[in-house]
């Protein structure tokens, strides 16, 4: 959104594609709190929102488009997605990543049956009932902190008895009364008739399993980077990340990559703010040297 907002303010012609408009993971987060110039926090889909309208307002074209893949023909990128085929002199990619699974049995097919990937969206349909979350990250920890104004008890299931999520979130989340906590434990099965009705979760230090009914189970196990449309131009991390230069730019000229896809230490909207105004100034240069 950065990017598009730097681009299009300069006078160049911006095409966002995204499937949904724009906004990204952020969008599906329920409060932000560590975003400069807000105080008291800003909800997700309202930042986002308003970095949409400001690409717009600058002159950025939405489409609401799926990439599928990006090639460098001689002097334009060709970008084929499910709406047919942009070229463009130059690609800002920040396609970011997709929520993880967890890959145990149940969860594919009781997914979207009290299995949820954004308790943003799902967490109202939970009032009063008992939920778990899966996860140790800041992901994990703030929406367990936001389900918990929904529900009537969160169980929060880690693998390990440190949580990999910064201080603030985890002291946040500790403070909840509604909030209870399964430490070094994972769940290894899901079951439910047509719902989500309980899982078996291991605990590791006593070797023991039990079954925990819950009636919706909300999983933050990290998650993938979305590289596979440009993974022939770049270089990617043993994790599969973009790797770029400080400045953005890639091993291809003419491709920036900006945001969560990028190999770097801190993901946050603050960080993908900046990557996306560094790529923008990067492409303006490589633009004006072609
Ligand atoms: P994350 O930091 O990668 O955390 C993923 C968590 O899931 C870890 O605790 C990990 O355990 C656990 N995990 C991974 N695979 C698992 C598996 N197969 N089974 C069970 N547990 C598993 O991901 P995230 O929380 O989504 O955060 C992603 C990035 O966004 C981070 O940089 C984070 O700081 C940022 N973020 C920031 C905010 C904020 O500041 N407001 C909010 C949300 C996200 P281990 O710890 O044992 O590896």
């Amino acid at each position: 959104m950065t990017a598009a907002i730097y681009t299009a303010r300069s006078g160049w012609n911006t095409v966002l594609l995204d499937p949904m408009g724009g906004g990204g993971l952020a969008s599906t987060t329920d409060m932000i709190y560590n975003y400069p110039g807000f105080p008291s926090g800003v909800s997700g889909q309202e930042l986002m929102d308003r970095m949409t309208k400001q690409a717009k307002e600058f002159g950025a074209k939405i489409s609401y488009d799926d990439v599928l893949s990006v090639t460098r023909l001689s002097d334009v990128f060709r970008i084929k997605s499910t709406d047919g085929e942009h070229l463009a002199k130059v690609v800002i990619y920040a396609a970011g990543t997709t929520p993880r699974r967890l890959n145990v049995p149940g969860e594919e097919r009781l997914e979207g049956k009290g299995i949820s990937y954004c308790a943003t969206c799902d967490g109202p349909l939970f009032r009063g009932k008992k939920v778990a979350v899966v996860g140790g990250g800041d992901s994990a920890l703030t929406e367990a902190d936001f389900l918990a104004r929904f529900a009537s008890e969160v169980v929060v299931i880690h693998r390990r008895d440190q949580f990999r999520a910064s201080l603030a979130s985890a002291n946040r989340c500790k403070g909840n009364p509604k909030v209870k906590f399964l430490l070094s434990s994972t769940v290894e099965e899901i079951r439910g008739e047509d719902m989500v009705e309980s899982l078996v979760v291991l605990d590791h230090m006593s070797e023991t399993t039990q079954e925990v009914p819950v009636t919706g189970l909300f999983l933050y196990v990290g998650s993938e980077p979305n590289a596979a449309p440009i993974q022939e131009l770049v270089d990617l991390s043993s994790g599969g990340f973009v790797k770029t230069n400080e400045d953005m730019t890639t091993k291809t000229p003419g491709l920036m990559v900006a945001g969560d896809l990028r190999d770097k230490s801190l993901r946050q909207v603050a960080t993908a703010v900046g990557d996306g105004a560094t790529a923008a100034w990067s492409a303006e240069r490589y633009l004006l040297g072609h």
